[in-house]
């Protein structure tokens, strides 16, 4: 098995920001990487805010949060996160980008170094097999929001060797999670049940069996889900639902599958739900109000 000690994020988003932030609490030293110097900065302020939320719950002590800031390093530059013991890839849900990132990194890849990534759908070992050492890339899918979540779902590629995957199991409950094993098909388990229930839910809009709230109320308070469908859409990011969408329909060639023509406006429009200010809610108000 690999000492784990510093860990690489690559990309800053909603889940970079996350599961460094994890990382940091479980001790470890982190480098936060993103291809945007201001998705960078904004990155280290979520986490901050974040930790201070915790505080305030009641969750962690100050002392916790301080040690946990004093953990976590921006890094404008990718190269640098070529030397940590493990690199965690959490960009954009787009199999190109990803690869595109791989390939970067792997001139000032350290030889100890393992990969993984975070992709919520994507093929491990197609993403493995861009690098120079498929045995030692993991998928390692946290939840979101990844400090609440207690699971990790572990995904190994068809090269994935033992060590990498006793490692990488080890290093997640190490941060107090739950892992489950998944094999490497579109979307894994989690996804796999999850998003085509999300589509659903926007077919259902899409021709007008209910409203927003009307479908959302009907899941929260009939299935007794904490979260509508459309909240939950708007909460994951609507361009990562789309993008799990196409991977579950390219790769399992089954019509079920298919993207609602309603979410691809949505994701044209840049209405991508929480993060963008706008999706099947708005956000920039006080308060979320249905946009159908
Ligand atoms: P996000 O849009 O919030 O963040 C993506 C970040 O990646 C952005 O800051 C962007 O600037 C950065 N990025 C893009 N190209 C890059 C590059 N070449 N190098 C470095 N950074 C780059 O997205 P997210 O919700 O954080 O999703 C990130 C990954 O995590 C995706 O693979 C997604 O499927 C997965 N994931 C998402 C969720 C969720 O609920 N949103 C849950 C689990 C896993």
């Amino acid at each position: 098995m690999v000492q784990i000690k510093q860990v690489g994020v690559i990309g800053a988003g909603q889940m970079g920001t996350g599961i460094a932030h994890v990382c940091a609490l479980g001790g470890y030293d982190v480098l936060l990487h993103d291809v945007s110097r201001e998705r960078l900065d904004a990155g280290m302020e979520t986490i901050k805010r974040n930790l201070s939320r915790q505080v305030v719950r009641g969750i962690i002590d100050q002392a916790a949060m301080d040690a946990a800031l004093g953990h976590i390093k921006p890094a404008a530059e990718l190269q640098s996160i070529g030397k940590t013991d493990l690199a965690i890839e959490a960009a954009t849900e787009d199999e190109e980008v990803k690869k595109t990132i791989f390939k970067a990194l792997q001139p000032h890849l350290a030889d100890k170094t393992l990969l993984a990534s975070n992709t919520s759908s994507i093929s491990i070992t197609r993403l493995a097999s861009v690098t120079d050492r498929p045995e030692r890339f993991i998928g390692l899918h946290f939840m979101n929001p990844a400090p609440l979540m207690k699971l990790v779902e572990i995904i190994r590629g068809i090269a994935t060797d033992a060590p990498t995957y006793e490692t990488a199991v080890e290093f997640t409950k190490s941060l107090g999670k739950t892992t489950a094993n998944a094999e490497d098909f579109p979307a894994f388990i989690v996804n796999r049940i999850l998003v085509p229930m999300i589509n659903e839910a926007i077919y259902t809009l899409y021709e007008g069996v209910g409203t927003v709230e009307a479908i959302d109320t009907a899941m929260r308070l009939g299935a007794n889900h904490p979260m509508g469908p459309l909240e939950l859409g708007d909460f994951i990011g609507l361009d990562t639902v789309l993008s799990i969408m196409n991977v579950l329909y390219d790769g399992l060639s089954d019509s079920k599958y298919r993207p609602c023509p309603l979410l691809v406006k949505y994701v044209e429009a840049g209405w991508l739900g929480r993060k963008a200010g706008r999706g099947f809610y708005d956000y920039r108000g006080e308060t979320p109000v249905p946009t159908r």
